[in-house]
């Protein structure tokens, strides 16, 4: 895949420019077309985007609308290219935000413009490169940061690194980088925002092959990364870090790793320990990279094939097999249409049914005249990811925000909520025509109060099927041959696939970090991970965290987002120490407490804080230690640099 690919000059004839235009939507297409020729006149007012009308179709845009932008577009390339397709000079302050108010509907906040330049990255900008560098900042100083996960946050640590001179070494208990798009191969895995937007700002591509596509593309994007950007050598993969104890009297981090199966480097045979120091140690292990099983009586007497979905057996055939899934999240949704049309029969056990979202082209192919709009227009995809940023900054998080005015009720937390409760309940009526299905599959809480699933229409066509059973009593027990529940009945199974989740309360485990003065981190937070930014942690000098406690977000924006904003504190972080000469930063209790108490009330006007559904962005406690509840520009601000008033140096 190739990443920030020269654009190809235009030379098709006039038919196939103006059928390239015809699925494009005005903001993207005209913002690009209007930069690249310089003619501003496409921005026509009454084809700005509304933003009121995000949840129409075609964004409120009417047919008629959409052919003028189309035919305005096609003319001016035309146009452009007759005249000898020079493209028009960089634009300037005031024609930037022309472009951008005319591409997100709307005037540009207060302190907002730089974020957009960053997301943007006209002409391929890496506006995020760390400004400065150790060579010149201290030349004489070593120091080596360790990283800890080679998926899409440590990858993007690593990159601002190196573009700092800042050395460091990446270990991965994988054999290959990606994380979460190495790890889980179940079939139909896809990413759930639009990889447009689903991807680095100093790293865009043409190729994406689908609006939102399939785990091989995903991992191949991020591999695509570590190759272009000369990551891999610093990267140590099957290499499994176990325990990280920070030394008081040397203000390192002594990080002891074991060998999970041959290393990258060749050197390590598997189950050999190593050690090694650094000066500053980075926790990219994400939230969901440990598999979690359901705690339920009897599960290992199970005697036919049974497999974690981040775990998936694919040499299984499930043909002619009576299959059993547990779980409908995001993954089990994913993967249940497939297994039904496969299996000779389907029983899903759901505990809690998830609101679908749907989402028309979840599953569809980029159209080609959009893969040429993306190949010929350098900013074109560049003003298509401004275009899905501004839809998603704050987006649909107004629809989850509690009114403290609407009486507190199972059905939604405020009118918005209750809006779309409806709209989506029109869905569920089409979708699941039968009575008895339509009962078990509408959920009984707020919108939004648990994890959204998109949905293309496949999972409803699969829960229709006459071989595929829902079942919605809760499971009692396992036994040698499949599933007992509450009712008495006894499913039988020839293959259980649990779509579980994952451990993501229990944040960093099962490694062992140990801190100042011997503090253990997994003690120190008893279950309750707290952070000041989901980055620091009080007793852990120059501990870093990317993704978190409370930096997952729910309706909102993109998470490599947040891992953006992440490597970058962390990178002006190590800036604060080398140019102060420093040996360490710690966290104040106090700062670390006040932000908590801020996140806190956050969440708990959110439906996911107000809801007692069961959910993943809750700990043991109902705390939810998950989630950011604010805005995409509120995290980026509050991750410029490190206010060194926060931190006690050393
Ligand atoms: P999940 O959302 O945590 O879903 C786990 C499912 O298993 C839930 O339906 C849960 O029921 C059920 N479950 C757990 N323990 C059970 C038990 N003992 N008995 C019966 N049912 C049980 O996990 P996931 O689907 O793997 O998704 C995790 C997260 O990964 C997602 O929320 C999303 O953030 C991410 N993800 C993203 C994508 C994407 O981008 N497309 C795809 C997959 C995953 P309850 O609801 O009652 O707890």
């Amino acid at each position: 895949m190739r990443l920030n690919p020269i654009a190809e000059k235009i030379s098709d004839n006039d038919d196939v420019i103006r059928a390239s235009m015809s699925e494009a939507m005005p903001p993207p297409l005209l913002a690009a077309v209007a930069q690249l020729t310089g003619d501003l006149s496409v921005l026509r007012s009454d084809l700005v985007f509304d933003q009121t009308k995000l949840l129409e179709p075609n964004a409120g845009y009417t047919d008629e609308q959409l052919a003028h932008a189309r035919a305005l577009a096609a003319d001016a390339l035309i146009r452009f290219r007759d005249s000898g397709a020079t493209a028009a000079p960089a634009p300037d302050h005031a024609t930037l935000v022309q472009l951008i108010e005319f591409a997100t509907g709307g005037p540009v906040p207060e302190g907002f413009l730089p974020l957009l330049e960053e997301e943007l990255a006209l002409d391929g900008q890496d506006l995020r490169a760390p400004k400065w560098n150790r060579a010149a900042l201290a030349p004489d100083r070593r120091f080596v940061v360790g990283i800890i996960g080679a998926g899409m946050s440590g990858l993007i640590m690593a990159h601002r690194l190196r573009q700092a001179g800042v050395e460091f070494v990446i270990f991965d208990k994988n054999a290959d980088v990606g994380g979460t798009w190495f790890e889980n191969v179940y079939p139909g895995c896809r990413v759930d925002i639009p990889n447009h937007f689903y991807s680095y700002a100093c790293a865009q591509t043409a190729d994406w092959p689908q609006f939102y596509s399939t785990q091989p593309v995903l991992h191949e994007y991020f591999a695509s990364f570590a190759d272009q950007f000369g990551l891999r050598p610093n990267i140590r993969c099957d290499t499994e870090v176990m325990d990280c104890v920070w030394s008081d009297d040397d203000q390192t981090w002594s990080v002891r790793t074991r060998a999970c199966g041959q290393d990258s480097a060749g050197q390590d045979s598997p189950g050999q320990e190593s050690t090694i120091t650094v000066h500053a140690l980075v926790s990219a292990v994400g939230q969901l990279n440990r598999p979690k099983m359901p705690d339920i009586v009897g599960i290992d007497t199970f005697v036919g094939p049974a497999f974690h979905s981040a775990y998936w057996d694919h040499s299984i055939d499930f043909a002619g097999q009576r299959v059993a899934v547990v779980g409908t999240g995001a993954s089990a949704a994913q993967f249940i249409p497939i297994v039904a049309e496969q299996a000779e029969s389907l029983t899903v056990f759901q505990r809690t049914p998830p609101w679908l979202l749907p989402v028309p082209n979840y599953q569809d192919d980029v159209p080609h005249g959009n893969r040429w709009l993306l190949r010929h227009l350098p900013a074109y995809m560049r003003w298509d990811r401004m275009w899905i940023m501004s839809r998603t900054n704050t987006g649909l998080l107004p629809l989850a925000t509690v009114d403290p005015d609407w009486v507190p009720n199972d059905r939604s937390v405020s009118a918005a909520n209750d809006f779309l409760r409806e709209m989506l309940t029109m869905y569920y009526q089409v979708m699941f025509p039968d009575p008895e299905l339509f009962v078990k599959v509408l959920p009984t809480y707020p919108p939004i109060a648990k994890r959204v699933v998109l949905d293309g229409g496949t999972l409803p066509l699969a829960l229709n099927r006459s071989d595929v059973h829902l079942t919605i009593e809760s499971i009692t027990s396992i036994d040698a041959t499949g599933i007992n529940t509450a009712d008495g009945v006894h499913h039988d199974a020839d293959i259980i696939i649990y779509g579980t989740g994952f451990e993501a309360t229990n944040f960093l485990t099962p490694m062992n970090i140990v801190g100042a003065q011997g503090t253990d981190l997994h003690e120190r937070w008893g279950g309750d991970a707290r952070a000041y930014l989901g980055i620091t942690v009080p007793e852990f000098p120059n501990l870093f965290m990317m993704y978190g406690p409370n930096t997952n977000i729910v309706i909102n924006g993109s998470i490599i987002y947040f891992s953006e904003c992440e490597a970058h504190y962390i990178a002006e972080s190590v800036h604060m120490l080398l140019a102060n000469n420093h040996a360490a930063m710690n966290c104040r209790d106090d700062v670390h407490d006040q932000y908590n108490e801020y996140i806190d009330a956050g969440n708990s006007s959110m439906a996911w804080g107000v809801s007692d559904v069961n959910s993943w962005y809750k700990n043991e406690f109902g705390r939810v230690a998950q989630n950011w509840p604010y805005s995409l520009h509120e995290y980026w601000q509050q991750t410029r640099s490190p206010n060194p008033n926060d931190y006690e140096l050393t």
